[in-house]
């Protein structure tokens, strides 16, 4: 068994959609990035990346033309491809969404089966907090959004 642990932070910018965990989210701002800024997804990624001790997002997705614009689901898909190719199974995943706004609780079963989803995993293994942090800082002036992520993975005998 191995752990893995991602974190991720992007500014809030008017005039772009906002996604969290590939569902679009209704909301005054959206993440601003090199891709959509899907803060959870990202945070995914590199906690998956940590587990499976490869490195961390930017290797893959470097900040390149390429890159430009991606869509964070299609960004998973290979990491999924490889952690699955290489006989891995995910155990849990516990998910930290970090923001004044919006309120994660309306949101979380729309969150959660994306990512249920997404990954190919059962809903009973995914866990998301919403946590604000008082009104302090960019977070709390709805400026930014962040994310923490912890995950576990076993190999099949
Ligand atoms: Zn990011």
């Amino acid at each position: 068994t191995f752990f893995g642990i991602g974190f991720d932070i992007h500014r809030l910018i008017k005039n772009k959609k906002l996604y969290l965990a590939g569902v679009r989210i209704p909301f005054h701002s959206g993440l601003k990035g090199h891709s959509d800024g899907d803060v959870i997804l990202h945070a995914i990624i590199d906690a998956i990346l940590g587990a499976l001790r490869k490195k961390d997002i930017g290797t893959y997705f470097p900040n390149t033309k390429r890159y430009k614009d991606i869509r964070s689901p299609k960004m998973l898909k290979p990491i999924i491809e490889n952690l699955y190719k290489s006989n891995y199974f995910i155990n849990n995943l516990d998910i930290n969404l970090i923001c004044e706004q919006p309120k994660v609780s309306k949101y979380r079963d729309k969150i959660i089966r994306s990512i249920s989803n997404l990954l190919d995993i059962d809903k009973n293994v995914i866990n998301l907090k919403g946590k604000t942090v008082e009104k302090l800082g960019l977070i709390g002036k709805e400026k930014a959004i962040a994310c923490e992520v912890i995950t576990s993975i076993s190999k099949y005998d």
